[in-house]
């Protein structure tokens, strides 16, 4: 990474929220910048994000290993063309170590709030602990808060259950009836490995998904040999896989009619050709464009479905009740476990961190109707506040890791700007954000989200929170900031002093 060309006359305090992916990310860049009072809060006491939060039978990462990988630490170590989680946690665990920041986090050490106050952000942590930072990112994710559903009899049910970013792996499943709800991403994950683990697993599918069948490669030892002694030849399948994705996937979901007719053309088959029952395939059959839901890139998910041990049920669920679920025929089917494969709250961001803009706005006011923003990393009234991974960011079958990239560029700009003293508060102007939202909508109208179907990409008002246009024109975009778009504002001296400097330790 490139340290950003100023002429620094000081030094910004910065506080970072999350180890996960894109925290570790900022840490590594601002150590880069030489920006030495940065402190990197973890709720937990490990990093690593969704990677260390989700431990589920299968779990993966359906984007190439060596795309999602960060450009700075190319990894030929890799053993499949889908990294594990396990193996992901260890990569970001090792460029922690060796990037030198992993001694720089605080674990075990959430922050609670955030508040504006006299050209400062004062940054509370679950501690007591208090900083006063110029800049704040919020590095949280995007799907870290299980989503349970709201299915009545839920605590009736006196089997076992979880969710699956919370597997209970002390509990054994052979030999066990266990039934599992939902059929997303993860879902399509897990099924295969429970349904080998478990004597009878019953799905229940409220929405059938569209699949991508792309078997899971493995590279071998003399594969990643190659790859060791080929810098060359492990930069280039980054740009294969990226050129693939960017090219292909990207632009089927955001209407390039080409692209979206082989996507089209690829799910079709896979089912016709995979599915042999036609009943079977009419249930598996998705009523909505391809694309609409997340794509779901899995080999295994079909035969899994079709294995004997293995019962779709598509009717419906009416109720939990003590020893199963019921269905809406009125059917129990009796399970001794049940895991919930039901998604996330992706809209929380950093909340249930508290966060006060300008003149004392919660965040949750803020964004009671809608999550705004200025090209995803920006917050009207809240500035000097980063978001990582926000709303409009390319996150539908990109790399966030790649995308995280981008946005870390960016806000270094605005934040090397900062160090030359010609500002000390900048947030994106109230028509700058409306011109941007403007430009979203505009955006959508041709994308495949809005292909009549819900899903997590779906905001409060309906409108897809993905970037609607090409992966290369957000690269663009977000190349170099516009100041022209921001409002700068300078602090009195005066009023930065009232301001009592305390001291971390
Ligand atoms: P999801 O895509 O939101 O899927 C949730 C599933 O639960 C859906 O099938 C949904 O059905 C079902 N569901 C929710 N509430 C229900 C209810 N009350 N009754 C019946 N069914 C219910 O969640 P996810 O599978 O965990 O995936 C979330 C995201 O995580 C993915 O889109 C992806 O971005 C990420 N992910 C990535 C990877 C990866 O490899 N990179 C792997 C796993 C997850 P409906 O469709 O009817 O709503």
């Amino acid at each position: 990474m490139a340290k950003t060309e100023s002429l620094r006359n000081r030094a910004p305090t910065i506080v970072v929220i999350g180890a996960g992916m894109t925290g570790l990310l900022a840490a590594i860049r601002f150590k880069e910048e030489g920006y030495q009072h940065v402190y990197v809060f973890e709720k937990a006491s490990t990093l690593g994000g969704t990677w260390r939060e989700n431990t589920y039978p299968g779990v993966a990462c359906d984007i190439p290993s060596h795309m999602y990988t960060y450009s700075f630490a190319p990894n030929p170590e890799w053993n499949n063309l889908f990294a594990r989680g396990d193996e992901i946690q260890s990569y970001l665990m090792n460029v922690a170590r060796s990037r030198g920041v992993l001694e720089s986090i605080r674990f075990n050490e959430g922050v609670s709030s955030c508040v504006l106050q006299s050209g400062k952000w004062h940054v509370t942590t679950t501690k007591g602990l208090e900083v006063q930072a110029d800049f704040v990112m919020n590095c949280t994710g995007i799907l870290h808060h299980p989503a349970f559903p709201d299915i009545p009899g839920l605590d009736d049910f006196k089997g076992k259950k979880f969710h699956t970013a919370q597997w209970d792996h002390s509990y054994d499943l052979k030999g066990k009836k266990v039934g599992i709800i939902g059929t997303g991403s993860t879902a399509a994950q897990v099924i295969p490995e429970l349904a080998k683990a478990v004597n009878h697993l019953t799905v229940f599918q409220r929405t059938p998904q569209w699949i991508m069948h792309l078997p899971n490669k493995v590279f071998t030892e003399g594969i990643k040999s190659h790859f060791r002694k080929s810098p060359f030849s492990l930069n280039a399948i980054r740009s294969i896989e990226t050129w693939n994705i960017s090219n292909l996937l990207t632009k089927a979901v955001i209407g390039r009619p080409v692209q979206k007719a082989i996507l089209n053309l690829s799910c079709k088959a896979n089912l016709r050709l995979q599915i042999k029952d036609k009943t079977l395939r009419k249930k598996l059959t998705p009523n909505y464009a391809v694309g609409c839901k997340r794509i779901i890139v899995n080999a295994t998910f079909y035969p899994a479905i079709q294995r004997e041990n293995v019962l779709l049920e598509t009717e419906g669920i009416e109720r939990f009740v003590e020893d199963g679920i019921q269905t809406k025929d009125g059917n129990v089917h009796k399970l001794d476990c049940v895991v919930l494969s039901t998604g996330f709250h992706a809209k929380n961001y950093m909340r249930p961190t508290q966060v006060f803009g300008r003149n004392g706005l919660d965040i949750n006011d803020a964004w009671k109707d809608k999550v705004r923003t200025y090209r995803s990393v920006c917050l009207p009234e809240f500035p000097n506040n980063f978001l990582m991974l926000g709303p409009n960011s390319p996150i539908g079958n990109f790399s966030v890791i790649a995308i995280s990239e981008v946005q870390i560029n960016y806000v270094a700009k605005l934040i090397a700007r900062w160090c030359t003293g010609e500002f000390d508060l900048i947030e994106p102007r109230q028509d700058a954000v409306e011109e941007f939202t403007r430009y979203m909508k505009k955006g959508m109208k041709n994308t495949a989200w809005t292909g009549g179907c819900q899903s997590w990409y779906l905001d409060q008002e309906g409108d897809p929170i993905l970037w609607p246009y090409t992966w290369q024109e957000w690269e663009k975009q977000m190349s170099t900031p516009d100041f022209s778009h921001f409002n700068m504002q300078k602090i009195p001296a005066t009023a930065a002093k009232k301001v009592q400097a305390k001291q971390v330790a």
